[in-house]
């Protein structure tokens, strides 16, 4: 079975992580630091704060802006529960807006209508978190125009697009932006997650929240968690982001030849680029005009590892429905019945590229 996803563990961060254990600093110490210095440079942002996780990222990036009970932040749909959960836990509310057919991503049209309704019925929209969904940077131009029209806090989820580019401005850095490294994600620390930011203000409140609310050892100021991220993490991360490009490279070129050869087949629409963009396909996520669920089964019986991202949008989730969720959001509704992600990632060789395009292929007339 060709996997969806594979981290990529070579001896370098073998090496890296014994002389962690070796060192005697486990906890977050001086490699943290270092992957922070290096990622912000990486990315072009003033200051980086690690997490223990991309959701305790979006978590913390949020409380360091003060959002909390009272707020409404606008979202998407169609993304990993995480998005939104973060949201629920500083005790604001999400609000959904609808995604664009084209990318998936969360549409700034609907954005700013749903920012007037709000207001206009006595709501309190404080903040926009876009997400960079599979890769591809959402309108992410479009949204910061908003915000600075409404006066409104940005937090980019970019857990799925390290290294993403729109107009030569990597994604994460148009606002306050948040990123995963679970093993899954385009580069991993097993468990992991990095808040970017240009205020040092921001920057210094996000340390406190993620260590129980300390500027200064003991002294505790706010309420903060233990949401740190391991030396041993960090250490694995460095590793990990020598290679980054490189791999997004790959990731880009095995796109490209699935992108040429699945072109034909009239039963499928594949991923598109916007101009102006790098798409770092985390995700090569196609929609299949028949029977999505049969597909998948053939596919896997075909020996190929698909995913579907995301079989219930958000809104539609029992945890949503629960707190009285009853939107109509008709293209995120959609897309779940329709997406296929293939495995696109760098560990692939051109055997499974060409597997790949035959299985989907021998869909024809089965689907
Ligand atoms: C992975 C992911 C998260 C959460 O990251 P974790 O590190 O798993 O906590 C949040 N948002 C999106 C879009 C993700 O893909």
């Amino acid at each position: 079975m060709i996997p969806i996803a594979r981290p990529l563990i070579s001896e370098e961060e073998k090496q890296a992580v014994l002389a962690v254990l070796e060192s005697g600093q486990l906890a977050q110490g001086e490699k943290v630091a270092e992957f922070e210095q290096e990622f912000a440079a990486f990315c072009g942002a003033r200051y980086a704060v690690a997490t223990s996780s991309g959701t305790t990222a979006l978590h913390t990036a949020l409380l360091a802006h003060g959002i909390g009970p009272g707020d409404e932040v606008i979202t998407t749909p169609f993304t990993f529960i995480a998005s939104a959960n973060s949201i629920l836990f500083t005790g604001a509310k999400p609000v959904f807006v609808d995604i664009e057919p084209e990318t998936f991503n969360i549409d700034p049209n609907w954005v700013e209508e749903a920012v007037r309704e709000r207001r206009n019925k006595g709501g309190r929209p404080k903040a926009i978190l876009p997400v960079h969904l599979f890769g591809h940077p959402c309108d992410i131009e479009a949204i910061i125009e908003i915000a600075h029209r409404y006066d409104l806090i940005v937090i980019e989820d970019a857990c799925q697009a390290h290294g993403a580019l729109v107009d030569g401005k990597k994604v994460g850095t148009f606002a306050t932006g948040c990123f995963s490294f679970y093993p899954t994600k385009n580069i991993t620390t097993g468990e992991g997650g990095i808040i970017l930011t240009d205020s040092e203000d921001v920057a210094e409140r996000a340390r406190m929240i993620r260590d129980h609310g300390m500027r200064k050892r003991y002294r505790h100021e706010i309420l903060g968690f233990n949401f740190r991220m391991t030396d041993i993490q960090a250490a694995i991360g460095l590793a990990q982001l020598k290679k980054l490009s490189q791999w997004t490279e790959q990731r880009i070129k095995n796109a490209s030849y699935l992108t040429e050869h699945l072109n034909h087949s009239p039963f499928i629409a594949i991923p598109i680029v916007r101009k102006g963009c790098i798409h770092v396909f985390h995700q090569y996520t196609i929609r299949i005009r028949g029977d999505r669920d049969r597909a998948v089964e053939l596919l896997k019986a075909r020996g190929i590892g698909v995913g579907i991202y995301y079989p219930l949008p958000v809104h539609q989730q029992p945890l949503y429905q629960n707190l009285g969720y009853n939107d109509s959001l008709p293209e995120a509704e959609r897309a779940s019945r329709e997406v296929l992600s293939l495995p696109v990632h760098p560990a692939l060789s051109s055997e499974h590229l060409e597997m790949i395009v035959k299985a989907v292929a021998s869909l024809e007339g089965e689907i």
